[in-house]
């Protein structure tokens, strides 16, 4: 764990239960939202603001804007009719009348509100019987002499915490506040870049969000692209880019084997029935010139679904056998994994290399085995899924880790595969696959410990699939289209998606719609799978149509992954709205994998959103999954992209990759300049912002 940087443990470091106010049990609170120091409660920044530093004549009230009213009281009434409800009508100078309305009060409450006493309110006014109404406003019964000064500051509205009334939580946050230090003891960042970038410094950051001036700009305050807030969000964007490099100074300080044993290798690529495109070899010479180095490689190789990042990572694993030592191989499903074992045994064995097997269901003695096989070395290739990271897995000397589809694996399973080579201050190279293209503004900062290749080029002879978006009304016409594409004996996939319904809702409409084409199709074999089926029906019904005993497969999203049918050129999306752009991206996949021309069809129901109308252009305008990862992180943003079980950046507090992409390439910047010049700074940041959280800084 990362020690508290000096001005913390002054600080921000202090626990809560120094402040007035917070026992056990608000600490507890606090602690189950993440708040456990000053700190945390100083990042706790506001929601919203409420503008109580002026007063609005009551005639200007518009509906549904919230304002502060100051009037007297004209009438006061007490009723009962399905409820108790107290009607308090307050008038100004500008000779509006509104009407402050509670339906939960006390009687002391009412006994305040007689006629003449001054009152002052702040809420949303609403039209209601009697022209406009502020249900429950907030308010205060001014005293005589008591004319109650505006503040010059808008007050804050928190994000709620369970258990901690609003106001309390406002209490405890000033309270913090006022404990916040100078800058000369809180600031870490150099004052002249701030100055030359137009940032305020820390302190000005944190009170400017939480207690802006009355003519601050607010719609850039909730927009998140106040500089006040995007001095926050740089500051955490390179604390977090400071632990990634430090992670990676960390790795590359241990050995690596020096893999240089490249005659199987070659030979393989002889063997190959195809040349590898420019784009393999490009990221083939990189891996091998990093495998070379007697430090670690941490490389990340992204490519698009078909891009043929199989073929390269056998290579690589080559290279490691060819050099007397084993290779992993590790996947996220066991359908994948299985058909890296095919691939692989059909490449490898041929030239003499034993690739084995581990995987969850490899239990009992062929486990005992297999193991013992790993253990010795017999195994030069093993290929699993996280069953490999189990204990009780030992290599002999395993000296490269590949791990494909990264994305469904957390930095630790890496770790953990990485620590299976780990002796006396070597460790394996670490190879990165994923088939879902990440922006590079995003794998700018997930990977800031990894280089990044990329396999941007398809291999030669694919017809790249044409894409058209229909209205649903249409669909009559591609009873059609399927007919005629069968009768030249090819296959098409029909998918059915109802997004938010239960697996069975849409197991029973893809049924239904199962019906209906099988009754348009007589003369066609239709088949149906969906997420509800057996593990084994399922998988039979995916070989019937592998084998081309289905003419067309009605599926709901299960077909997404880990089917490859180069026979099938036809693919119909149902409510293609309703799917998110990579979803749509690996879908369409299924398709334009043999030598034919493919087609996908999108099918939409009206009306469109803006964005799902932007998804399905976005899809029919390109194929490159690329530059629809781009799209992607624009139209969702980074947190759905990677998901917080990647890298933990959806856990960031402030920054947000999508809109504050545009500060990364100067987050690198001043990062790799601290790390260079003012390494104590970068740990200071560092323990800020991640702090015990430096999880992986063991590495
Ligand atoms: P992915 O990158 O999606 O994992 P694969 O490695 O599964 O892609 O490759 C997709 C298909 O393309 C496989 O059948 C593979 O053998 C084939 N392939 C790979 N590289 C080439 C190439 N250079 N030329 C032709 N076919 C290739
Ligand atoms: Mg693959």
């Amino acid at each position: 764990m990362a020690k508290p940087a000096p001005a913390l443990a002054a600080s921000g470091g202090v626990a809560l239960t120094t402040l007035a106010g917070v026992g056990p049990a608000v600490a507890e609170k606090l602690a189950a939202r993440g708040i456990a120091t000053l700190q945390d409660l100083w990042l706790h920044l506001p929601r919203q603001y409420e503008d109580r530093t002026r007063i609005a004549p009551i005639r200007s009230l518009q509906p549904g804007v919230a304002v502060q009213v100051e009037g007297t009281v004209e009438a006061v009434e007490r009723g009962f009719r399905y409820r108790p409800m107290l009607r308090v009508a307050i008038g100004d100078d500008s000779q509006g009348t509104l009407v402050l309305r509670f339906f939960h009060f006390r009687s002391q409450q009412v006994n305040q509100f007689r006629v003449g006493a001054r009152v002052r309110a702040y809420g949303t006014p609403r039209p209601g019987q009697h022209g406009l109404e502020i249900v429950h406003p907030s308010y205060r019964v001014l005293g005589d002499a008591d004319d109650a000064g505006l503040g010059d500051a808008l007050d804050p509205v928190y994000p709620a915490i369970e258990g901690i009334g609003p106001i309390t939580l406002r209490r405890l946050i000033a309270q913090a506040l006022r404990q916040l230090p100078g800058d000369d003891a809180l600031e870490l960042l150099p004052e002249a870049w701030l100055r030359d970038r137009g940032l305020p410094s820390l302190r000005e950051a944190l009170l400017t969000m939480h207690a802006p001036p009355r003519d601050a700009d607010v719609g850039a305050l909730l927009a998140g692209t106040h500089p006040a807030q995007r001095r926050l969000a740089l500051e955490e964007l390179l604390a977090h880019h400071l632990s990634l490099r430090r992670q990676r100074i960390a790795m590359q300080s241990h050995g690596a084997p020096a893999l240089g044993g490249e005659s199987l290798a070659g030979k393989l690529r002889k063997a190959l029935p195809f040349a590898l495109t420019k784009a393999q070899q490009r990221v083939y010479a990189e891996i091998r010139a990093d495998l070379a180095r007697s430090s670690p490689m941490l490389r990340l190789v992204q490519g698009d679904v078909g891009s043929g990042k199989t073929v390269v990572a056998a290579m690589a694993a080559l290279l490691a056998v060819g050099s007397g030592r084993q290779a992993a191989l590790m996947a996220p499903t066991e359908l994948l994994a299985e058909q890296h074992l095919a691939n692989l045994r059909g490449w490898l064995e041929p030239l003499g290399v034993r690739v084995g097997w581990l995987a969850g269901k490899v239990t009992g003695k062929a486990r005992g085995a297999a193991l013992a096989e790993v253990a010795d070395g017999a195994m030069q290739v093993v290929v699993g899924t996280h069953a490999l990271m189990q204990e009780g897995v030992v290599f002999r000397d395993l000296a490269l880790a590949i791990v494909d589809e990264q994305h469904r694996f957390g930095v630790h399973q890496r770790l953990a595969l990485r620590d299976k080579g780990a002796a006396e201050g070597i460790v394996p190279h670490q190879l990165v696959m994923t088939a879902t293209p990440i922006p590079r503004t995003l794998a700018m900062a997930a990977y800031a410990d990894l280089d990044v290749s990329a396999i941007d080029e398809l291999p030669p002879g694919r017809t790249p699939v044409q894409t058209v978006v229909l209205s649903a009304e249409r669909r009559p016409e591609l009873i059609e289209r399927i007919r005629a594409a069968c009768a030249e004996g090819r296959q098409a996939y029909w998918v059915c998606t109802i997004i938010d319904e239960s697996d069975e809702v849409v197991a029973q409409a893809a049924q239904t719609t199962h019906e209906q084409l099988s009754a348009a199709l007589p003369e066609l074999r239709v088949g149906f799978v969906h997420g509800r089926m057996k593990a084994n029906e399922k998988q039979a019904t995916m070989r019937a149509f592998k084998q081309g005993e289905i003419d067309l497969l009605v599926a709901t999203t299960v077909i997404e992954v880990g089917v490859d049918v180069p026979n099938a050129s036809l693919m119909i999306v149902e409510n293609a709205e309703r799917l998110g752009l990579a979803q749509l991206h690996q879908l369409r996949g299924r398709v334009g994998r043999g030598s034919a021309a493919s087609s996908c069809v999108l099918l939409y129901q009206s009306p469109l959103s803006q964005t799902a109308r932007q998804r399905l252009e976005t899809m029919r305008a390109t194929n490159d999954g690329f530059v629809i990862a781009e799209k992607d992180l624009e139209l969702r943003g980074p947190g759905e992209l990677l998901g917080t079980r990647q890298t933990g950046l959806a856990d960031f507090r402030i920054a947000d990759l999508a809109r504050d992409a545009d500060l990364l390439p100067e987050v690198h910047r001043i990062g790799d300049a601290l790390l260079r010049d003012l390494p104590g700074v970068a740990d200071e940041l560092v323990a800020r912002w991640i702090g015990g959280a430096a999880r992986y800084a063991a590495a």
